[in-house]
C-alpha cells in the first residue's frame, strides 16, 4: 500500500494495484490498492504518527518468526525468540 501511495504522489497517476513478490519463491500475487486500503493506509500513518510522540513502543504481537527475520531485531528490546 505505501509502495502504491509513493508512486501516486511522486509521478502523480493513479496505482489500481500492487504486485507483492516473494523473494525466497519468486510467487507474486496481485493487491489491489482501493478505497478501503487507501482509507487502511492513512488510519497506520496516522497511528505511526501518534507513536512517534510515545517514548516506549510496546510490541503488539506474540509472532517469534516476525521477529526472527526482522530487520530491527539488533536494536529491538522488546524481541522475541
Ligand atoms: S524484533 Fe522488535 S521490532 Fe522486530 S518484529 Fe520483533 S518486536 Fe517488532
Amino acid at each position: 500500500m505505501a509502495y502504491c501511495q509513493l508512486l501516486e504522489d511522486n509521478y502523480n497517476c493513479f496505482i489500481p494495484y500492487g504486485i507483492l513478490v516473494y523473494n525466497d519463491t519468486s510467487k507474486q500475487f496481485k493487491i489491489t490498492y482501493d478505497p478501503k486500503m487507501r482509507f487502511e493506509l492513512g488510519s497506520i500513518i496516522k497511528e505511526m504518527r501518534k507513536s512517534l510522540n510515545c517514548d516506549i513502543i510496546h510490541r503488539n504481537h506474540f509472532e517469534i518468526k516476525k521477529c526472527i527475520k526482522c530487520s530491527m531485531r539488533k536494536h529491538c528490546d522488546q524481541k522475541l525468540g
